[in-house]
C-alpha cells in the first residue's frame, strides 16, 4: 500500500522551508532531475517532532544541480564538498537545505572511515549505507507521485511500532559509532532497541576490537549526553556501550551533584557532554584510546585525577581549600566534585574563590616597600589572613602591612 505524506508536509514544515522545497522543486522539474527529502526529516514528520535541518537527495550529481538552482534562482551556495559531491544552499528567506548526490558507500577495513562511490545512483541503493531503518525514509519531490513515501526497508512500520532497526548485521563492525546513535535516538523518541539489533549489538561489545574509527564516536557521544534526561549516563552503562572508549567507567553518578554544578552556573550548557564523557573515562585503563580530545579537555581530564588523588579536603581549612582549587579550570572542579562528592568545592566555589587581596604593588611602594620577589610573599600572607575572615577592607589590610610586615631593609 502507498503512503503519500503531503498533509503532512504541509503541516510540519515551516512556511519559510515550504517555499525553499518549493523552488528546488522547480528547478529539479526543469533538470529532469529526482530529488528525495531523506532521512531524518522524513522520521521527524512522521513523528510530528520540530523539524530543524532539510536534506534533500538528488538522484544525479547535487553539486551540478545547486550550480543551477542559485544561478537561476534568489539563493546561493554556502558550501561545497567536492569529495562527496554535497551542497549546502541559503535560500534569500535564510532557509538552508543539505543537498546530497545519492551515492553507495563501502567500509575496507575496520577503524576507516568509509569510500564513497557511485555518484547518482537509484535511491534504493543509496538507503542501503544507512544507520537505521526508520533513517532510510525518503519523500519524492518530483513526478506524479509527489510526496510519495519511499520506504524500502519498512522503516515506517518500525516508525509506527518504536523500534530502532539496523539494515544489516555487520552495521555495529562498519561504524560502531551507530550504537550510541541507536541509544540517542532510544532515548529522544522512548524507542526500543528491536531485540535482534540489540544482541548484534551486545556481541559487537563484548567482542570488541581495537582499531574502531573514534573520530564519528567522540561527536555522537556529544550529541547524546545533550539529550535532557535522568538516565542517560545510566543506559550507556547498561548497555554496555561505554565498552567503546573505557574499561573503567563510573558506575553511576550522582545527579543532583550535575544539577548543583549547573547552577553555580560555571560551564556552558554545551559542556555537560564532556562531563559525562569524562565520567566514562577519567578511571580508565585504555590509554591507547584516543577520543580526539582538545588539550583543554585533556586537561581538565588530568587535573581531575590528580584533585581525586590528593583526597577530600577538610571543609574548615580554608587555606588548604583555596590552594587545592585556586588554579584549576572550573570544568574540572565541576568533574571532581561530580566525582567525589568534596563539598569544599562547593565552598570554594561559593565563597573562597571570591576573596581577593585588594592592595596592590603600588601601595607597597607608597609604604615604603622596594619592589621585588618579597611582594608575592607579602600578598600571600594578607590572603591567608583573609581566608581566616579577617582584613576584610583594604584600609585593615594597609594596616597590617605596617603592623606585621617587616620592611627588607630592616
Ligand atoms: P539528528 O536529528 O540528530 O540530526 P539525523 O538522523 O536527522 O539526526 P544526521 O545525524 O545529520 O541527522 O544524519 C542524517 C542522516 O544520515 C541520517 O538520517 C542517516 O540516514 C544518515 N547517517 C548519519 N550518520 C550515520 C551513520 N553513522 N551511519 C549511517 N548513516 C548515517
Amino acid at each position: 500500500m502507498s503512503v503519500f505524506l503531503e498533509k503532512e508536509f504541509y503541516e510540519m514544515l515551516s512556511e519559510k522551508m515550504k517555499a525553499a522545497v518549493s523552488i528546488s522543486c522547480l528547478a529539479a522539474k526543469e533538470r529532469g532531475v529526482d530529488i528525495f527529502l531523506i532521512g531524518g526529516i522524513v522520521r521527524d514528520i512522521i513523528l510530528g517532532n520540530e523539524i530543524k535541518d532539510i536534506d534533500i537527495a538528488v538522484q544525479s550529481d547535487a553539486v551540478g544541480f545547486c550550480e543551477y538552482l542559485a544561478s537561476k534562482y534568489d539563493c546561493k551556495i554556502e558550501s561545497t564538498q567536492e569529495k562527496l559531491r554535497t551542497s549546502k544552499v541559503r535560500f534569500n528567506n535564510n532557509v538552508v537545505i543539505d543537498f546530497a548526490s545519492t551515492r553507495e558507500e563501502k567500509y575496507d577495513s575496520p577503524g576507516v572511515l568509509p569510500s564513497a562511490f557511485n555518484f547518482g545512483c537509484p535511491l534504493n541503493q543509496d538507503v542501503k549505507r544507512r544507520d537505521f531503518t526508520i533513517n532510510t525514509l525518503a519523500i519524492k519531490l518530483t513526478g506524479d507521485d509527489k510526496y510519495k513515501l519511499i520506504d524500502y526497508y519498512s522503516g515506517y512500520e518500525d516508525i509506527k511500532n518504536k523500534q530502532i532497526r539496523i539494515l544489516h548485521k555487520n552495521s555495529f563492525v562498519d561504524d560502531p559509532s551507530r550504537i550510541i546513535r541507536a541509544l540517542k535516538f532510544k532515548e529522544r523518541f522512548d524507542f526500543m532497541i528491536e531485540p535482534e539489533t540489540y544482541s548484534i549489538m551486545q556481541s559487537y561489545l563484548n567482542n570488541i576490537s581495537k582499531d574502531i574509527p573514534l573520530e564519528r564516536i567522540k561527536n555522537e557521544f556529544r550529541q547524546y549526553f545533550m539529550i535532557n534526561k535522568e538516565n542517560i549516563y545510566g543506559e550507556i552503562i547498561k548497555s554496555n556501550a561505554y565498552k567503546l572508549i573505557s574499561d573503567n567507567p563510573l558506575k553511576e553518578i550522582n545527579t543532583d551533584r550535575i544539577k548543583k554544578m549547573i547552577n553555580l552556573n560555571i560551564f556552558k550548557e554545551t559542556e555537560i557532554w564532556f562531563l559525562y564523557v569524562a565520567c566514562l573515562i577519567v578511571n580508565s585503563n585504555c590509554t591507547d584510546i584516543n577520543l580526539n580530545m582538545t588539550a583543554f579537555e585533556n586537561k581538565i581530564i588530568s587535573e581531575t585525577q590528580n584533585m581525586i588523588l590528593s583526597g577530600i579536603v577538610d571543609i574548615n581549612d580554608n587555606e588548604k581549600i583555596y590552594k587545592k582549587y585556586n588554579d584549576k579550570i572550573d570544568l574540572s572542579l565541576a568533574l571532581y566534585f561530580v566525582i567525589s562528592g568534596d563539598e569544599s568545592v562547593i565552598k570554594f566555589l561559593n565563597v573562597l574563590k571570591q576573596i581577593k587581596v585588594l592592595i596592590n604593588g603600588n601601595d607597597l611602594i607608597e609604604l615604603g616597600f622596594i619592589p621585588s620577589k618579597y611582594f608575592s610573599e607579602i600578598f600571600e600572607n594578607i590572603l591567608k589572613e583573609k581566608l581566616k575572615g579577617l582584613l576584610k577592607t583594604k584600609e585593615e589590610e594597609i594596616n597590617f602591612v605596617k603592623r606585621h610586615i617587616k620592611k627588607q631593609s630592616d
